[in-house]
């Protein structure tokens, strides 16, 4: 899952995306408001975590400029302990959640897997559809014949993408920005390596391809045959 850190202590950012990466995000580091912004022009990201103090704008200005306009990615803002109103404020900007410095990176993880969960109008931290289930803690799918198998961390994060949202079609562009950052660039045959893999587990009928458009998961077939080897 692609996340954008925006923050501006170098060492505190550095800890976070070594931490974040742990937990298998894919993480982009902004060191400022302006360099946020440039990135959410080119790439997208499922969730944003934002500390308030930034050296060029202020958190919360840039949190209202972003919801003013219909930027709708969930946002957990990064606030000072003492400062309580800047949690209110946070919050009636359009955050979707807060965490007072310092905190303990579990609770940091636990907080952006329940905005990420409900943000897909999931009220568990499992993801399922068409009777295969994905487990965020064990990394492991599950098939509809009681199989299960525990999934690399790129192959987690592309199962991850196309079993969200069923029947949704991924482009391979789209799909690349969920599994690597901005200072990876793999080539494009790379997701299509994963996707065969996925397929040996989940049958080649379930990961669809639209020619020229790109993958979707499909919860809809009926017949569960052999998978494809
Ligand atoms: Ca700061």
């Amino acid at each position: 899952m692609r996340i954008l850190l925006v923050e501006d202590e170098q060492v505190f950012a550095g800890k976070l995306v070594d931490w974040l990466t742990r937990a298998d995000y894919v993480v982009d580091h902004a060191a400022t408001g302006g360099a946020a912004e440039a990135l959410l022009k080119s790439e997208s990201y499922r969730v944003i975590v934002l500390d308030i103090g930034l050296p060029d704008i202020d958190g919360l200005s840039l949190l209202r400029q972003w919801r003013r306009n219909h930027r709708l990615e969930p946002v957990l803002i990064l606030t000072a302990r003492s400062k309580w109103m800047e949690r209110v404020e946070g919050l009636r900007a359009g955050a979707d959640d807060y965490l007072p410095k310092p905190f303990h990176f579990e609770e940091l993880v636990a907080r952006l897997d329940v905005i990420v969960r409900r943000s897909e109008g999931r009220l568990s931290s499992r993801l399922s559809a068409g009777g295969f289930v994905l487990a965020d803690e064990s990394r492991s799918l599950t098939c509809p014949d009681g199989s299960e198998h525990t999934l690399t961390a790129t192959e987690f994060r592309l199962m991850r993408c196309l079993i969200s949202r069923p029947g949704r079609v991924f482009s391979t562009g789209e799909l690349i920005d969920e599994l690597y950052n901005i200072d990876r660039s793999p080539t494009r045959n790379v997701v299509q390596v994963y996707i065969t893999r996925l397929r040996k587990i989940v049958g080649k009928e379930r990961i669809r391809v639209l020619r020229g458009q790109g993958y979707y998961f499909d919860r809809s077939v009926q017949n569960v045959r052999e998978p494809d080897r």
